[in-house]
């Protein structure tokens, strides 16, 4: 089904309202550490000036709860455009009132202006219709392409298209529609999905929902000791999630009607504590000793996860194998990551989806080397699971 978006557009001359995500990481001098999210808006941004539009961009930063938080604001993001689009960037002091309005109706055709961080004002989050009408008046259109925030039905997302009636995807949105919902629900085969990260809620949905597409799951990091248990294995004290337990077993189940292998690691990295300074160990599996808890998988277990992701057209991956931060227990996710990189080279669809997970492939050096890398974490996992974004019916219904 096509979808709405910027090509459809005519812009000339008109105002239009693009919200983005710009919800990038700083450090403590609000120095921007990570321009991923900017860098993937640009597109857009870039389309838009080159029809003639007066581009507006409005976006959150952080959890300010409704406060003008100073380390919270959007400027620096004002000054890395600049230099991306070597172009003129307004930037203004709040997201709605008469100067805000006067700074927009001034803008020239092929002129930018960036709106502060949309959160100072808590009627965004509660998706306030008067506040979402107020920034509503700034423009003509309304263009969507925070794909990082459209798990969320906020004013800026949701609210502000019942008030301008021309509206359209952006460029980021739809490339991330293409690959998380129309190729993953027809990929080609064999079809391969790595699961791992922190927790097993959240994502054990997305499991049952890839039933039926899916002909491998290949499970590590923290979620695979809440498997491991369902099957009856100790595992020390590594992570898990008591109530998930039958979840689990429920879904090993499951995973036979559907022609769907799950596999589990059977060796593991083990120590007696997170961090620096441990001498890890290998051990199979089915013999975690008590005081030990899992932080990566094994070489056996990488070894045959790589060989099932060789053979496989499409792969997801969703959530680091292992507690990659610390060097020592990076191997297995950063091997995994590598061989996403080589299939990709041969041919092969691949699409990873989660925050952390994108975080290592930067880490690695492999951005650029998998076919998708998702800017949502969390609406990644949402739209995964065949939950309905809001934001997202709002701006593509044709
Ligand atoms: P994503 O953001 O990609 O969806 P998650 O947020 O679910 O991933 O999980 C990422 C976190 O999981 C990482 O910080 C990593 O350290 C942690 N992790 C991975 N494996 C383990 C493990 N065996 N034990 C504890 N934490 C783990
Ligand atoms: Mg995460």
């Amino acid at each position: 089904m096509a979808r709405l978006t910027i090509d459809d557009l005519k812009v000339e001359g008109k105002r239009v309202l693009v919200r983005v995500d710009f919800n990038i990481p700083l450090d403590e001098n609000q120095n921007i550490t990570d321009d991923f999210r900017i860098r993937a808006a640009l597109p857009t941004i870039r389309k838009l000036l080159n029809d003639g539009a007066k581009v507006i961009l409005m976006s959150h930063l952080g959890r300010p709860k409704g406060k003008k938080i100073a380390e919270l604001s959007l400027k620096p993001v004002a000054e890395r455009l600049k230099k991306h689009l070597n172009n003129r960037v307004f930037f203004a002091t709040d997201c709605v009132g008469i100067e805000v309005k006067n700074l927009a109706n001034s803008l020239q055709n092929g002129e930018v202006l960036l709106l502060e961080n949309l959160r100072f004002h808590a009627e965004e989050r509660k998706n306030d219709p008067d506040f979402a009408a107020k920034l509503a008046e700034l423009a003509d259109i309304y263009v969507n392409d925070a794909f990082g925030t459209s798990h969320r039905a906020h004013a800026s997302t949701a609210g502000i298209a019942e008030y301008i009636s021309q509206r359209a995807a952006g460029y980021l949105l739809e490339k991330e529609l293409h690959y998380l919902k129309d190729y993953l629900d027809n990929p080609e085969k064999p079809y391969t999905a790595v699961l791992g990260g922190a927790k097993v809620s959240g994502k054990i949905e997305i499991i049952e929902k890839l039933f039926g597409k899916v002909q491998n799951i290949l499970i590590g990091g923290g979620m695979a000791y809440t498997f491991l248990k369902a099957k009856g294995y100790e595992i020390g004290k590594s992570l898990l999630e008591e109530d998930k337990i039958d979840l689990a077993l429920n879904i090993l189940k499951k995973a036979k009607e559907y022609d769907c292998t799950i596999y589990l690691p059977t060796d593991i990295i083990v120590v007696p504590e997170i961090s620096d300074h441990v001498v890890p160990e290998l051990v199979l599996s089915d013999n975690i000793p008590p005081d030990r808890m899992g932080v990566d998988i094994g070489p056996e277990t990488t070894m045959i996860y790589s060989g099932i992701i060789d053979s496989s057209e499409t792969v997801l991956w969703n959530g680091p194998l292992g507690v990659f931060e610390i060097v020592q227990f990076s191997i297995g996710t950063e091997s995994i990551a590598r061989k996403l990189a080589e299939v990709t080279e041969k041919g092969a669809v691949t699409v990873v989806g989660g925050g952390d997970s994108a975080a290592a492939m930067k880490k690695f050096g492999l951005m650029s080397k998998v076919t998708h890398i998702s800017t949502g974490g969390g609406a990644s996992l949402e739209l995964l699971s065949g939950m309905e974004l809001i934001p997202i019916t709002l701006i593509t219904r044709k």
